[in-house]
């Protein structure tokens, strides 16, 4: 009997000069970049979570630790495409993405049909199974004075 799985991924880095802005594995223009071992793609590593999560195979740090020298600069979508290969692997169907960026600038919205091609291209599936969103923190906290970025993902298996 198949059943339906859901899981949750959330995740934030810093926002620094020097680092290239990635989210959801499309570069953007910006003066700041997110921090971290890998691209630190805050985006991609929620979705990431949340595959693992709704099939039980823990978190992003078990399978890519960051102490790891191999996933230094590690482009984030090829992760999620090895995560891909895990549940596939594992006998699950991935139902849907749902996620938001949560980020004071620069606008998504302009990126936002790139950025579901890109995960859903990492996933092999359809773009319309990928539904990604952004906000602003409205200038409140950390986030709203453009200290880093998060991410918050859901993700719906079957299998
Ligand atoms: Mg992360």
């Amino acid at each position: 009997m198949s059943d339906t799985r859901t899981g949750l991924g959330v995740d934030s880095h810093r926002l620094v000069e020097g680092r290239p802005l990635i989210l959801g594995g499309i570069e953007f223009e910006s003066e700041v970049g997110l921090d971290g071992h890998s691209d630190a793609d805050v985006l991609t590593h929620a979705v990431i979570d949340a595959l693992l999560g709704a099939a039980g195979l823990g978190d992003i740090g078990a399978h890519f630790p960051d102490t790891d020298e191999r996933w230094a600069g590690a482009d984030s979508i090829e992760l999620l495409s090895k995560v891909a290969g895990m549940l596939i692997g594992g006998g699950f169907e991935i139902v849907n993405i749902d996620a938001t960026v949560i980020i004071e600038q620069p606008k998504i919205g302009p990126q936002r049909a790139a950025i579901c091609e890109r995960i859903a291209g990492a996933l092999g599936i359809e773009a319309s199974r990928v539904n990604v969103k952004a906000t602003t923190a409205e200038q409140i906290g950390s986030f709203g004075r453009g200290e880093g970025a998060a991410g918050i993902a859901v993700a719906t298996l079957r299998g």
